[in-house]
């Protein structure tokens, strides 16, 4: 189904701007943004992917000391360039950084000055200084996420990326730092997995990675791609530019089912030794099933027949919704009644998605189900007018969604921006074991709200 407009505008933002790209730079260390836009433009996108997404900040470079031109009426009429070049010289001098990136945002696209000139001018063999222009007219923070990736691979990886392929390496994608609330723990038990498998894995984002993993992009044996549709079109310009094939698999892991298709997905790829993963499939599984059986009575209710939820509703991000689909049906008995995903997936893109979710999850939902969006409060909508026995069901979604299941007494968890005022720290519900943390969560959250009383 493609978006059904209930209201004038959009209600309950999920997304930022596009400027709000600038987290993609903020979390490869050495790469450092520069703003050329208005002043409370970073304040704006920091409202959907900082503080209120999980208490997070960019690190080393918080919002707080990224420079800015700090655009301002002057500038638009008589010209920001030498106000640009001033803030970069500045930044050159007191930043350690060896990528400084020029931002533009919407009101230094429509002066129109040439910026990239600019970023040609100030770089050296030691600083590379790169133009991205992310506009907010132009697209959400999920396009200027891959305007980022797109810069950086044309204007350094390019330049100064490693050539020599190095066998069982692999880059990561589909991940959107800041926004997926939870990236830096997920992409770190990821790292774990893949390296317990025979793996070298190369991941650019998060602590200790950054320019070094920047430079060995090209020598990878293959792109890992985890997510329906986000960094496709970045493993595609990767094999166009370096020749490097790519590997689709389309959610990040959760729960047994998933990691152990990922884990033989990944096997039969590099040829890896099938006793070692096998091995590894098999011990984490019965981790997680010891776990799981400690819990089996509660979970599903043998003797109380109390309300815990057997179905479930997404308003979330792509990524969020099908992974967890995945995990629901596949490992945990729940069954989707409709998805919402309210991030503007670009067209181009929404077969592909809407295909995904079906082959997981087919037998429970239709095409209709799955609904393309950019208006987080058409969920809210729709809930009014179900009847109460849909409401036992579980709802998962950002924040926004929170408000909606207290309201309809519906048990939540969050699982996407903005995830809410609290810290998310290093929690993840990556592979066998977030999913114990994901179930924990689900079912902690119904017995919080008495929704496990005994069905009248
Ligand atoms: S939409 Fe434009 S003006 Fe508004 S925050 Fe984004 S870049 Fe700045």
């Amino acid at each position: 189904m493609e978006e059904k407009k209930e209201y004038a505008c959009p209600e309950q933002q999920r997304v930022g701007c596009a400027l709000a790209g600038i987290y993609t730079a903020l979390s490869i260390e050495g790469v450092l943004p520069i703003m050329h836009s208005g002043p409370g433009c970073i304040h704006a996108i920091s409202s959907v992917l900082s503080v209120a997404n999980g208490g997070q900040n960019p690190v080393p470079y918080m919002e707080s000391v990224v420079p800015s031109s700090n655009l301002s009426e002057a500038e638009v009429v008589f010209g920001a360039s030498d106000k640009l070049k001033s803030v970069l010289e500045h930044s050159l001098q007191y930043y350690k950084a060896e990528i400084f990136m020029l931002v533009t945002g919407c009101s230094a696209e429509i002066i129109g000055e040439d910026v990239g000139e600019i970023a040609e001018q100030y770089t050296t063999p030691e600083k590379t200084v790169l133009h991205v222009a992310l506009p907010g007219f132009k697209g959400n923070n999920v396009w200027g996420h891959h305007q980022v990736l797109s810069a950086l691979i044309d204007g350094y990886v390019s330049e100064y990326g490693e050539t020599e392929v190095v066998p069982k390496r692999v880059n990561v994608w589909g991940v959107v730092p800041h926004y997926d609330p939870m990236w830096v723990g997920t992409l770190e038990k990821l790292e774990t997995l893949l390296r317990r498998i025979g793996l070298e894995p190369n991941i650019i984002y998060g602590p200790g990675r950054g320019i070094d993993a920047l430079k060995k992009i090209p020598t990878a044996e293959y792109n890992l791609v985890l997510a329906p549709w986000t960094d496709l079109d970045i493993a595609k310009k990767l094999e166009r530019t370096f020749g490097t094939p790519y590997i689709h698999f389309p959610y990040m892991p959760i729960g047994p089912t998933a990691e152990a298709e990922l884990i033989r997905t990944l096997a039969e790829t590099f040829d890896l030794d099938p006793v070692l993963t096998e091995s590894v499939i098999k011990e984490r599984a019965d981790r997680y099933f010891y776990y799981f059986n400690r819990n089996l009575v509660w979970i599903f209710d043998m003797h109380n027949q109390r309300s815990l939820p057997r179905e479930f509703f997404a308003n979330a991000s792509a990524s969020a919704a099908l992974s967890i689909t995945k995990y629901f049906v596949s490992d945990l008995g729940l069954s989707p009644r409709r998805i919402y995903i309210p991030e503007d997936v670009p067209k181009k893109h929404r077969k592909t998605v809407k295909k995904l979710f079906l082959e997981t999850a087919g037998e429970y939902l239709t095409e209709e189900d799955i609904i393309f969006t950019d208006d987080g409060g058409l969920f809210e909508q729709y809930l009014k007018d179900v009847d109460q026995m849909v409401r036992k069901s579980a709802v998962i979604g950002s924040i926004w969604d929170d408000i909606t299941a207290k309201k309809a007494n519906m048990p939540f968890v969050s699982v996407c921006a903005p995830y809410g005022d609290v810290l998310v720290c290093d929690k993840q519900y990556f592979g066998t074991d977030g999913a114990l943390t994901l179930m924990a969560d689900l079912y902690n959250d119904a017995e919080k709200k008495g929704l496990v009383s005994a069905v009248v």
